[in-house]
């Protein structure tokens, strides 16, 4: 029974930002337990090609930019109707930002937050409003950054956009939930991605590595693991939560 309710066959899933690292880690995660899996991202080579890598066109890939709302509501509405369905939507698209604060120009802040703020909440409500009739699970990648301020980085735009995504999961949560929908955030702490590597100096992962109790950085497996148990029916007393999946380094 329990094994069961952790099955997700035949269900339609979007993960965004699902081309590379922890979304790809996402996909293969949710493929594992059963359902069929679109790709929506804005790198379409690599989204091709990891969606090809899955056998029985279990995954396909689909160009979505995630601040653009239009595509957005396009984009769901189509694959839903080409699917039958949207039963679970991942947000991994996201891009990091690492300018003090007085360097940081307006548009660098503002793009931080239309991707990983907005673009995450107009899929979740996209997405919803395809899930109104048969219930779903909506799965944010937020960040422990939505938690905590985080020395050595300066990321006032990237913190303030994942605290965003933290407390409208929240409220999404609560406005759904009649319709049984759920909606939940993971909270990453350091994972070893192309994101956590561009722009980033190697004293950065020196000082990430030591300050985590378990000493290492995440693997992208280990979120997508805990992600596909969010959408599976083994969390279905789960809504509205942020759990944190950080090796301890938020437990200080
Ligand atoms: P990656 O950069 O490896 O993957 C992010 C993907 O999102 C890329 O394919 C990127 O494409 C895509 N993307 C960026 N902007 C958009 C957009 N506007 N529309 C659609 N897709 C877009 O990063 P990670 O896998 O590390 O990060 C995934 C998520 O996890 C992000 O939300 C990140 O904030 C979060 N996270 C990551 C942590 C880490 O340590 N790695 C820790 C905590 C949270 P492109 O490369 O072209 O921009």
């Amino acid at each position: 029974m329990y094994r069961e309710r952790l099955e997700l066959t035949d269900r339609v899933a979007v993960v965004t930002g699902g081309s590379r690292g922890i979304g790809l880690a996402v996909v293969t995660a949710l493929v594992e337990f059963g359902a069929r899996v679109v790709i929506a991202d804005v790198l379409d080579e690599a989204g091709e090609a990891s969606a090809a890598s899955f056998p029985d066109g279990r995954v396909s890939y689909v160009h979505l930019d995630v601040t653009d709302a239009g595509a957005v509501e396009r984009t769901f509405a189509d694959i839903a109707q080409r699917h039958g369905s949207i039963d679970v939507l991942v947000t991994s698209a996201g891009i990091a930002n690492h300018q003090p604060s007085l360097e940081l120009e307006r548009e660098a802040w503002d793009r931080v937050l239309a991707v990983n703020a907005t673009g995450t909440f107009w899929c979740a409500r996209e997405a919803a409003r395809h899930m109104q009739d048969r219930g779903g699970s909506i799965v944010a990648i937020g960040s422990m950054s939505g938690e905590l301020a985080n020395a050595p980085q300066r990321q006032a735009a990237y913190n303030a956009s994942k605290g965003a995504v933290h407390l409208a999961v929240k409220s999404l949560a609560i406005e759904f939930a009649e319709q049984g929908i759920r909606v939940n955030a993971v909270a990453p702490g350091y994972v070893g991605t192309e994101l956590t590597k561009q722009g980033v100096p190697d004293q950065w992962w020196d000082d990430w590595v030591r300050r985590t109790p378990m000493g290492r950085l995440g693997a992208p497996e280990e979120i997508g693991s805990l992600v596909a148990f969010l959408a599976s029916d083994a969390a279905s007393y789960m809504t509205g939560s942020v759990v944190l999946i950080d090796g301890g380094y938020a437990a200080w």
